[in-house]
């Protein structure tokens, strides 16, 4: 059977991205040799590095000054590696989730840190809008998707100093003013790529101007100077990544996407409000078009279990609550098709009918 895969990380890619991706582990670009076992340096190689930064480049639309990286670690070591690079005295965190809490935690080995505002007094089901970003600080962090409990910012704000923002779970799903950033990082195993790459897009004029040493592979300066070949990148997923970015450009790229992105947001969201039996968790202007959060309404939670099976029986799969939400959560992630979204809303319908 067909599985709709709601998956919140890692998942669905597009088919084009796995077939490519296959064909290349058996023969990369006509070498005879597989994807895995060919020098990072060889020329098939850089033609792939410089492909994905180059589509990068142009779905994003990123201006002059910006350095394109991929590096190893994760997002969860650029919660460091900013710090490490651009903290010389204050940092200030926008704290709007699990995410933005362990980022702001980990600024705070490097200097003062200031959380300009926290949604945790309500389970971070908004996003604060009243804060002031202090004009004294080196950068202003944001997450601009809550992948947990399924807010978002999906307007770039204004700030007066360099916004440094984690777009894991975002990235290409919207168009996005990268002039207003100073520095957009995220892990690939959401919106882009399998699991083991992490992008960096880097105002270079940034860099170089905090006081302490950092060691050589935590400098983003390494990676702009060697083009990311400064040791072995993660390969595989750069290969995927650009399979990835060609689809994408392929489909009308970023604001093809996003046009895709609100039709099937559109669509669960309605259902949801549409229903007696199933609520929403976060504040109806701060609803996220990738990661969609909901519950049992009051009353109906003994049936959750119940929905949850038969959503199995109709081949989707992932949409189980992150245990920190609860009920269920729909990653409808670029990949995702709409007709996996119709089939949801219409296993909620009937669902509805039968109680
Ligand atoms: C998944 C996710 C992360 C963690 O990414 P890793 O690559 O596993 O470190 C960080 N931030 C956000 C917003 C995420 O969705």
């Amino acid at each position: 059977m067909k599985k709709h895969n709601f998956n919140p990380g890692p998942s669905i890619l597009p088919q084009e991205t796995i077939d490519g991706t296959i064909e290349a582990v058996k023969n990369f670009a006509g070498t005879g040799l597989s994807l895995l076992e060919v020098s990072h340096r060889s020329k098939e190689f850089e033609a792939v590095m410089n492909e994905t930064v180059a589509l990068f480049k142009e779905l994003l639309g990123i201006p002059e000054g910006y350095a394109v990286l991929f590096v190893g670690g994760g997002a969860s070591s650029q919660f460091f590696h900013v710090p490490y690079n651009l903290l010389e005295k204050k940092a200030a965190y926008l704290v709007t989730g699990t995410w933005a809490k362990k980022a702001y935690k980990e600024a705070k080995l490097f200097g003062t840190v200031e959380a300009v505002a926290s949604s945790e007094d309500k389970n971070f089901t908004y996003i604060p809008k009243d804060y002031v970003i202090p004009a004294d600080a080196d950068y202003f962090h944001i997450t601009t998707n809550n992948t947990i409990y399924g807010t978002e910012l999906l307007k770039d704000i204004d700030s007066p100093v360099p916004l440094v923002a984690d777009m894991s779970s975002d990235i290409f799903s919207r168009p996005v003013d990268v002039s207003k950033y100073g520095l957009i990082y995220g892990g690939a195993q959401k919106n882009f790529a399998p699991a083991g790459v992490t992008f960096v897009i880097v105002r270079e004029d940034l860099l170089g101007k905090v006081s302490r040493p950092i060691p050589t592979m935590v400098d983003y300066r390494t990676h702009i100077k060697d083009n990311s070949l400064f040791n072995t990148p993660p390969v595989l997923p750069i290969y995927s990544g650009m399979l990835t970015l060609r689809w994408l450009k392929n489909l009308g790229g970023v604001p093809g996407m996003e046009r895709i992105n609100k039709a099937k947001a559109d669509l669960l969201y309605k259902a949801i409000d549409d229903s007696k039996l199933f609520v929403g968790t976060v504040a109806k202007e701060d609803r996220s078009r990738m990661n969609v959060t909901f519950v049992m309404a009051p009353g109906f939670e003994g049936l959750e279990e119940e929905f949850m099976a038969l959503t199995k029986t109709k081949g989707m799969v992932g949409l189980k609550g992150h245990r920190s939400v609860g009920g269920f959560r729909a990653s409808l992630y670029n990949a995702l098709p709409l007709e996996s979204v119709q089939v949801l809303v219409d296993a909620m319908k009937e669902f509805e009918a039968s109680h």
